[in-house]
């Protein structure tokens, strides 16, 4: 057993026993990590305001290879995130972002995707709700695509023609990308235009749109893809909570 010490943000934490806890790290240098931390429930333990969900630090846990649960020795966190308590809206973008990374991250190490999911979280931390689905959308895309599942876009997934600047496409999930107006087929998904197409790849690159044409329909979208490449066929729940929690008025 060693002493395992990495850059770590906590995505989750459940009850066990009367005065225990249990967290599911996303670690810098292992990747999804869950601890076991003995007697923090007590009143005034030692972590008491430390382990909120979200926050990012310094992580020290008892590590051994192959063992589901680690054992957790404390957590020094730099960003608290407070802000995502502050409105429904963001604390779900938030957990949108972390349910992604639970779902999918394996257990070993990727720091872009660390450092991607900590932009997230800042990001959800501060946003206002005018442009809150263009940046959920511009931080949540290039996860996906950290993932190793980013959508073509630029080609057709069938016959590999490059798009035409004004062309219309149409998204198959299960090919993972779009198909040309010669090449439709089956495919089920919704129809893109070239407004769409270019706000879509600018999302997948990080940059939130001035003006985000129909943001519900991108959410949906970007839900859907989920749902048919990175949580095998259920979509993600917070993804469920968030589509709720969007006004209406938005198309
Ligand atoms: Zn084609």
């Amino acid at each position: 057993m060693s002493i395992l010490s990495t850059p770590a943000i906590l995505l989750r934490s459940y009850p066990y026993s009367e005065t225990s806890q249990i967290l599911r790290f996303y670690t810098e240098s292992q990747g999804v990590l869950g601890a076991i931390a003995r007697g923090v429930r007590k009143t005034g333990g030692r972590f008491g305001g430390a382990l909120s969900t979200f926050s990012e630090g310094f992580l020290n846990i008892q590590f051994r290879e192959n063992r589901d649960l680690q054992t957790f020795r404390d957590f020094s966190p730099i960003k608290a995130r407070r802000g995502l308590a502050q409105d429904p809206l963001r604390l779900a973008g938030a957990s949108v972002l972390g349910e992604l990374i639970l779902q999918h991250a394996e257990s070993e190490g990727h720091p872009p995707l660390f450092a991607g999911l900590g932009r997230g979280l800042d990001a959800m931390d501060g946003v206002e709700r005018e442009v809150f689905l263009p940046t959920l959308l511009a931080q949540l895309w290039p996860l996906i695509r950290g993932l190793g599942f980013g959508p073509l876009l630029q080609a057709c997934v069938e016959c590999g023609r490059a798009f035409q600047e004004e062309e219309m496409g149409r998204f198959d999930f299960g090919a993972g990308g779009l198909r040309c107006s010669s090449c439709q087929g089956e495919a089920q998904g919704p129809r893109l235009g070239p407004v769409a197409r270019s706000q879509l790849m600018g999302l997948l690159d990080g940059e939130a749109p001035e003006e985000l044409i129909r943001p519900k329909a991108h959410l949906r979208l970007a839900s859907d893809f989920i749902t048919y490449h990175v949580s095998g066929g259920t979509p993600l729940r917070s993804l469920t909570v968030l589509t709720a929690l969007t006004p209406k008025t938005d198309a």
